[in-house]
């Protein structure tokens, strides 16, 4: 089966392709020639992977999933959230972001977030959600440089190790999108049509 995962980011075709079965082909946005701009302008994390889907379903005819992740930060009442990527301002800046959060929480004694990734996927006319959480804390300062984003900021629970020191494969097997890809894979390999 070709199925579209409606993004250009290397990284996160890797990770999800390295948990696929070769029975399904993953196929970019460039590879179906689609270089739209779809802007992320819903205010939950499931409405924009819905938005993102949509697009691919109403424009080109290929089955397709769409995600969006946010980190949850509890003492900040969910935030950035939805706003993750944009937290302190555009374009977006992985730095600046971590230095927001970091600055936001000073002094705060609950440091308790959560990634989330919801995933939303059209197949065969049907429309579908997956969710995936990881649990962890932000940590008072950066450590290690694997990663992306505030890889480098979250430890997850459970472990005395930020995201950025594990390896890939490490992180796919705990990570709030390994836990919602597994969910979707699990999904597509039980599908009868
Ligand atoms: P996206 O929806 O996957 O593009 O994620 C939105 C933003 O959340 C990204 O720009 C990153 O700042 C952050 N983010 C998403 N996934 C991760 C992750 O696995 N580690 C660290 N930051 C992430």
């Amino acid at each position: 089966m070709k199925l579209v995962f409606a993004t250009n980011n290397v990284n996160k075709l890797k990770e999800v392709q390295e948990m696929l079965p070769n029975s399904i082909e993953l196929l970019s946005l460039k590879d179906i020639h689609c270089f739209d701009e779809i802007d992320e302008t819903e205010t939950t994390l499931e409405g924009n992977a819905r938005l993102k889907a949509s697009h691919i379903t109403a424009k080109f005819v290929y089955n397709c999933f769409a995600d969006d992740t946010g980190l949850e930060v509890e003492s900040l009442h969910g935030k950035p959230g939805v706003y993750s990527a944009r937290f302190a301002g555009e374009p977006s800046n992985s730095e600046n972001n971590m230095q927001k959060l970091l600055q936001e929480l000073n002094g705060k004694k609950n440091r308790k977030a959560q990634f989330r990734t919801a995933i939303c996927l059209h197949l065969d006319g049907k429309q579908f959600l997956f969710e995936g959480i990881c649990k962890g804390e932000i940590l008072a300062e950066k450590q290690g440089e694997k990663g992306f984003g505030y890889d480098p900021i979250f430890q997850p629970k459970g472990y005395q190790q930020s995201f950025a020191t594990m390896q890939r494969n490490e992180k796919n097997k705990i990570s709030h999108r390994g836990l919602a890809i597994e969910k979707l894979v699990t999904f597509l390999v039980a599908y009868k049509k």
